[in-house]
This record gives structure tokens, sequence and C-alpha cells, in this order.
């Protein structure tokens, strides 16, 4: 997000708040180039957003992931 986008969301009015309010715990395809991701979107703690990757067990690149941050 570049700062021109920024500044849009923090204009009352915008948008991108209720957008991503409305993806709550919506499953969007990919996020990884390893494994067959999903993204959902949490938005408990609105108006910060998360945005949670979902790898398969599989994935190499998030078990070397696991292994160098566990
Ligand atoms: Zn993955």
């Amino acid at each position: 997000m570049n700062r021109k986008q920024r500044r849009a969301a923090r204009q009352p009015g915008s948008n991108v708040r209720p957008a991503l309010a409305a993806l709550d715990g919506t499953r969007i395809p990919g996020g990884c180039d390893d494994c067959d991701a999903y993204q959902t979107i949490d938005a408990t703690h609105a108006p910060m957003f998360m945005l949670n990757v979902h790898h398969d067990d599989t994935c190499p690149w998030f078990t070397t992931y696991r292994k160098e941050n566990a």
C-alpha cells in the first residue's frame, strides 16, 4: 500500500474499511508460491485488519519457516 492509498483509507467515508470488514472470515485463494494456500481477513480488531495466510501442511516454505522460527 502506498502513501496515497493510506491517506485515502483514512478519509471519512472511505470504502476500504467496510470492504475489508465484509471479507471477514472469507477464504481468499493464494498467498504462497509454494503451496495451495488461502488467506483470511480477521476484522475482530477493526479498524486494524489482520491478513492470515493458511499454508498446506506439506508446504516447503512454511516447513522451513517453522524450523527457523521455532
Ligand atoms: Zn505455503
